[in-house]
């Protein structure tokens, strides 16, 4: 959602059912659209720009713990080297990453966050959350899929990420929303 229909009634349940079993801040690349850790410096590793990520608009919020219902997704972990947020579940099988920027490796877990994350899907756009969140089916990331033109840059082949139309849509829990960061050379003003 943008930041001006936060308040917009959604389906399925408030992020509320969430918000004590999550983990923070992830943020949304403006440059190669997945989701990524920020909070540890440098941002990982972009494969847009070949420099940290950028984070651009909403704070997340990222659920963990429990497993499999018709609604949420576990298996989702932070990479240690890109630092961005991957499916875990078709190991071993791990997707694509940019790694140290002269690698294109596996995504890996690391010990600093070892959660478990499950990510919450097919539910509409609950208030508090965002949706069009999607899987990528070459780099296994997390990507924001909600705006048409656009679908950054997926170090797996260089192109726009990839959803699998027949994978989960999901609907991530925010926080806070900063302004006045948009998107480089994409859309000027355009902030999801
Ligand atoms: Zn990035
Ligand atoms: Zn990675
Ligand atoms: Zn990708």
């Amino acid at each position: 959602m943008a930041a001006t229909v936060l308040a917009t009634v959604g389906t399925g349940s408030p992020a509320s059912a969430w918000t004590n079993t999550t983990h923070s801040p992830y943020r949304f690349c403006g440059d190669c659209f997945v989701m990524f850790y920020w909070g540890l410096a440098p941002s990982g590793h972009c494969p847009a720009t070949g420099y940290p990520h950028r984070q651009v608009g909403w704070f997340f919020m990222i659920p963990f713990g429990g497993g499999w219902t018709p609604t949420d997704q576990p298996d989702w972990r932070w990479c240690r080297n890109c630092f961005g947020l991957f499916f875990n579940g078709f190991w071993p099988d791990r997707g694509r990453c940019i790694g140290t920027n002269i690698e294109n490796i596996p995504h890996r877990t690391g010990s600093t966050f070892p959660y478990n994350y499950v990510l919450p899907h097919d539910i509409g756009e609950p208030p508090g959350t965002q949706a069009n969140w999607e899987f990528c089916i070459n780099c296994f990331q997390l990507f924001f899929n909600g705006w048409a033109p656009q679908r950054g840059v997926c170090f797996a082949y260089g192109g726009p990420h990839v959803p699998d139309p027949n994978a989960f849509h999901f609907a991530i829990p925010v926080s806070s929303y900063e302004s006045g960061r948009g998107l480089r050379d994409l859309s000027p003003g355009f902030e999801p």
